[in-house]
């Protein structure tokens, strides 16, 4: 009787271990993983060692020839990880938003790489996105992606990303960014400092005080910067206080349900998925926001063919639907 009960301490003391263990792993969704896990182990390890998911959302075409090549870009970007951390990422490119969006439900992490304001396409989907992220999902956002009316999406990028785009703060001119330095964290890995001209957002709506958001491109803008008429996007009083100070375009956060969130203001020019630096920082940005642990030297970013560049640029100029 004493050895059964022995045995039986034994059994359950293993099972709470191993419950405790895989609640822990990243990117899991703790009640399924240990049911599953204390039915079948090998099943879930392998489902652990498995890539993760990432889901990339292009918007329609916008813009002149080379800027906002949603679709090239996120071709671009998804390739890459594919091709070159296969074993950490499978990445799947969406023109548009998923016909079937149960497809975004296992993912690990979702991009979205779109024209933003009133015509962003996650304002439909706020609710089941707000699923997801409660869920641990990560969320990435380029560009104009970033930008969310105040009132509808604004609260919620300001939880899932740590901060967005707000009209009549939040300004988008075009200037030299010089990132003399880099802070030490995953999504730097391998990225040295570098200067590149895009249309490079700042002053962005962050989270209260700027809490749980990690700046990870600091620079000082020009005073070039702030030489338009007040405007939604142009200027305004705001940020003509914040002239010669820091400001972030990109930024990372870690969200209370342990999901990811990485925010990256550049993204105008298609050209500029050609450095190396540039690209580097959104891939180990992406795949930090899947929870996947980024390479050493980060995600390798070897010098991209012209071909590979023009895979998918949109017709241009646009055809309005
Ligand atoms: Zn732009």
């Amino acid at each position: 009787m004493k050895n059964r009960t022995s045995k039986l301490l034994l059994f359950f003391t293993v099972l709470i271990t191993l419950t405790a263990t895989l609640s822990w792993l990243p990117g899991t969704t703790p009640s399924n993983k240990i049911a599953n896990a204390t039915m079948n182990p090998s099943s879930n390890v392998k489902e652990l060692l498995a890539p993760k998911k990432v889901v990339f959302i292009a918007g329609a075409c916008s813009h002149g020839p080379g800027q906002h090549e949603h679709n090239a870009g996120c071709t671009l970007l998804a390739s890459q990880l594919n091709k070159q951390i296969p074993n950490l990422v499978q990445a799947t490119v969406f023109q548009g938003w998923p016909p079937d969006s149960t497809v975004l439900n296992d993912a690990a992490a979702i991009v979205l790489y779109m024209d933003g304001a009133e015509g962003h396409l996650a304002l439909q989907h706020l609710r089941h996105l707000e699923t997801l992220m409660k869920k641990g999902v990560g969320l990435a956002c380029i560009h104009y992606a970033v930008e969310v009316p105040k009132d509808n999406g604004g609260p919620e990028f300001k939880r899932w990303i740590g901060g967005y785009f707000e009209t009549f703060w939040s300004i988008n001119p075009h200037w030299l960014a010089e990132y003399k330095s880099l802070p030490t964290h995953a999504v730097t890995r391998g990225v040295k400092p570098f200067t590149i001209n895009d249309e490079w957002y700042y002053h962005m709506r962050f989270q209260d005080n700027v809490t749980g958001v990690t700046p990870i491109l600091t620079a000082i803008p020009p005073a070039s910067t702030l030489t338009k008429k007040d405007g939604p996007r142009d200027n305004n009083e705001f940020v003509r206080k914040e002239e010669g100070r820091p400001q972030h375009m990109c930024w990372v956060t870690e969200r209370p349900d342990k999901g990811r969130g990485f925010a990256f203001t550049g993204g105008h020019f298609h050209k500029n998925w050609g450095d190396e630096n540039f690209r580097k920082l959104v891939l180990n940005g992406i795949a930090w926001t899947a929870r996947v642990e980024v390479p050493k030297n980060g995600v390798p970013a070897p010098p991209l063919l012209d071909a590979e560049m023009m895979v998918n640029l949109d017709q241009k100029p646009c055809v309005k639907n």
